[in-house]
């Protein structure tokens, strides 16, 4: 990146409102069902019409629209005022590893505690989950007169803690521990009462009429009788912060991957998509593998992008030749240079935060960056005036994967998969660049707006605004 060019731009990034903004999404967003609730807010209130899978589509140029499935993923997307030649696509996920509650979730011991059977969600690092306040949020399924319906509940407040065993209790601990899933990780919820002692023993579940489903329904205002189900996360209390000699890095739970499904929606409500649809998507459960229909291995992509064709009269061809057309950036965070373990990073792809977004580029293909998208999206950069990086894997050790690779399974295009440079992955504290976000924001911008046209097999025609 030139450097009068990065400084010329950096002055014109909001830095501060951006992670104000950031950071209230971050913190209303416990689990992907109040992530998704927190787009569709920000989506209403710019105008975007609410389209139902299970209604028809009457859609019109020029104008915008979202859809969810299973209130946990999301595809937002603008209509340019003319006949559209292709899709500018951005696709990010929402969840985050962590731990859902159990059905039959209360086990009491000796009747004086009562804690919560938990069980793993992804691949989280656990020994940040230990020693420190801790909530619950998700849904609850209620019965109404003529079916059930979906009450979201977060209950914001303290309320659980994993106690660590004492060091006296297991000396050598510090030489490195195994978790076990079913014993280390259980959150304590409260004590039992006297009087529900007399009743209690231990491992005794006590689904249905428990004092954790009472304060569920009581938060998702309903009966308790009425909940019929529930999914359920534990989720960590520490609210969004920066740290850091000049505040130059943010700290959060979820950075992994709300970090780029909000610089995505940012991008997309600032952009003016001319000639292509620009399509805003976000997943669920990308970090269990992605194979839900709520997640870039079902169709929901596919579906969405094939009722946009269809709602303007034009052929399964025009569809393909639309695609062939298309561009999609896969986002999602990448591991930045760690202060402390710098030999773990690739001898010359190195990302370190606040100096950019990272392009990730893998042989076997696990990030779907080839030399054509890369181009691309080193072009979108330029454009935007925001400087970039490059991440490979050390070729001795295996790298993570993202849903990029698994969306183009359902829809086939040119794809690219970037990310945010961040430490500590997977924690429920993770760490990041003050200055990242916004860079992303402005290359989603310049993403949405433009359009990429294929002339031939590996020619492209760019056009990325004046
Ligand atoms: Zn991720």
């Amino acid at each position: 990146m030139d450097k009068t060019l990065e400084q010329s731009m950096i002055k014109d990034l909001d830095f501060e409102t951006t992670n104000a903004a950031l950071f209230d999404f971050l913190d209303r967003s416990p689990v992907p069902f109040f992530a998704v609730r927190n787009m569709k807010e920000a989506l209403e209130a710019a105008g975007f019409v609410q389209l139902l899978e299970s209604e028809r589509w009457d859609l019109r140029a020029g104008c915008a629209y979202y859809v969810t499935r299973n209130d946990s993923a999301l595809i937002a997307f603008r209509i340019p005022g003319k006949e559209f030649t292709g899709f500018q696509i951005m696709a990010s996920h929402c969840d985050s590893p962590v731990f859902k509650i159990k059905t039959n979730s209360e086990i009491t011991v000796e009747k004086k505690y009562i804690k919560l059977n938990v069980e793993k969600y992804g691949g989280a690092l656990y020994a940040p989950w230990l020693d420190r306040p801790l909530s619950v949020a998700g849904r609850v399924i209620a019965e109404t007169e003529d079916g059930i319906e979906t009450r979201l509940v977060n209950i914001d407040r303290d309320l659980l803690i994993i106690p660590n065993l004492a060091i006296h209790f297991n000396r050598e601990v510090n030489d490195g521990y195994r978790f076990n899933l079913q014993k280390d990780l259980l959150p304590l919820l409260g004590e039992m009462s006297d009087h529900a002692a007399a009743g209690g023993g231990e491992r005794e579940t006590v689904d249905p009429g428990s004092r954790f489903l009472d304060l569920i329904a009581e938060e998702a205002g309903v009966r308790p009788a009425q909940i019929l189900d529930a999914d359920l996360y534990i989720y960590c209390r520490m609210k969004a912060a920066h740290v850091g000699l000049h505040n130059e890095y943010i700290c959060s739970g979820r950075l992994d991957d709300l970090q780029c499904a909000f610089a995505s929606l940012q991008g997309f409500l600032r952009a003016e998509p001319a000639e292509s649809v620009a399509v805003h998507c976000v997943f669920d459960n990308e970090e269990v593998g992605s194979g839900s229909k709520q997640g870039a291995g079902g169709t929901f992509l596919y579906d969405t992008l094939h009722r946009i064709n269809a709602a303007f009269g034009r052929t399964e061809e025009d569809y393909m030749r639309a695609v062939a057309s298309s561009f999609l950036v896969s986002a999602d965070n990448a591991h930045a240079v760690h202060p402390n373990h710098p030999d773990k990073s690739d001898p010359t792809n190195r990302p370190y935060m606040n100096r950019g977004i990272v392009i990730k580029y893998n042989a076997s293909q696990r990030y779907v960056t080839d030399a054509v998208s890369a181009s691309i999206f080193r072009s979108i950069c330029r454009k935007a005036g925001v400087p970039f990086q490059t991440f490979a894997n050390r070729s001795d050790m295996l790298g993570g994967s993202t849903l990029g690779q698994i969306a183009l399974s359902q829809v086939s295009l040119n794809a690219v998969d970037i990310g945010l440079p961040q430490l500590a992955m997977h924690s429920p504290y993770e760490t990041a660049g003050a200055k990242d976000t916004a860079y992303l924001i402005e290359a989603a911008r310049v993403l949405f707006s433009g359009s990429v046209h294929s002339t031939g097999d590996g020619r492209y025609t760019l056009k990325f605004g004046e």
